[in-house]
């Protein structure tokens, strides 16, 4: 028998139709970062530092120190769908694994000058409804105001924010460019887990929906167990 999202959790709001348009409450989903040392994003975010000099690389997966480096900035969708499996299996595999699966279904490009395309959400898609049996749903457009329905029927989502979501009382400097894990709302709050947060409170953050939404973009990926 497949396991639901959330079964070993005993998360009920795995359970499609559990929650309400009030209310729902992923419980007990467990944050993973895009960079290994989660001490050190601040620096990496806002002093420059190099993440290739992160003493934990290996964590990742990465079979080499540059390769680590090469893809860490590019990885927020990797550790979002670490936290999802994880929520249902009480494990993930490391953040390259699930970087080598998805570029494999073309989530990301490399282009021939180097630089790096993606998450590209289709083959995102494909690759975790094959390889990790979960259900997709891409939400090229996507409301803030639809994130509860979406929650209340069992889903975590994906969204696209700006990065400095991890600082939410500054203004927004713009939408998307990041990717966080939806996993809850309550009482007009959303509740999220950063990959990139420099903070414990930024990495578990609760924002008023309206703050939430200067930085959403707009678009994000569904998933639960199908
Ligand atoms: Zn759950």
């Amino acid at each position: 028998m497949p396991r639901l999202l959330g079964e070993i959790m005993g998360c009920q709001a795995c359970t499609p139709g559990a929650g309400s348009g009030r209310q729902a409450l992923h419980d007990g989903v467990a944050l993973f970062t895009q960079y290994m040392s989660a001490e050190r994003i601040g620096a990496i975010a806002y002093d420059g530092a190099d993440p290739a000099d992160d003493p934990q690389w290996r964590l990742s997966g990465a079979r080499t120190r540059a390769e680590y480096a090469l893809w860490c900035r590019h990885c927020c969708g990797m550790a979002c769908l670490q936290m999802v499996l994880d929520h249902r299996d009480g494990h993930a595999p490391p953040l390259l694994e699930l970087l080598h699966g998805c570029r494999a279904y073309g989530g990301y490009v490399e282009n021939a000058d180097g630089q790096i395309k993606g998450l590209y959400y289709a083959p995102f898609a494909d690759y975790v409804r094959a390889e990790h049996r979960l259900h997709a749903d891409v939400h090229p457009h996507l409301a803030a105001a639809e994130l509860p329905g979406l929650l209340a029927d069992g889903h975590l989502v994906m969204a696209s924010v700006h990065w400095e979501i991890r600082r939410p009382d500054l203004p927004a400097p713009g939408r998307g460019g990041h990717l966080v894990l939806i996993t809850g709302h309550e009482h007009g709050l959303i509740h999220l887990h950063n990959p990139s947060g420099h903070t414990p409170g930024a990495r578990r953050a609760s924002l008023p929906m309206d703050v939430f939404e200067s930085f959403f973009a707009g678009r994000g990926i569904a998933l639960r167990m199908r």
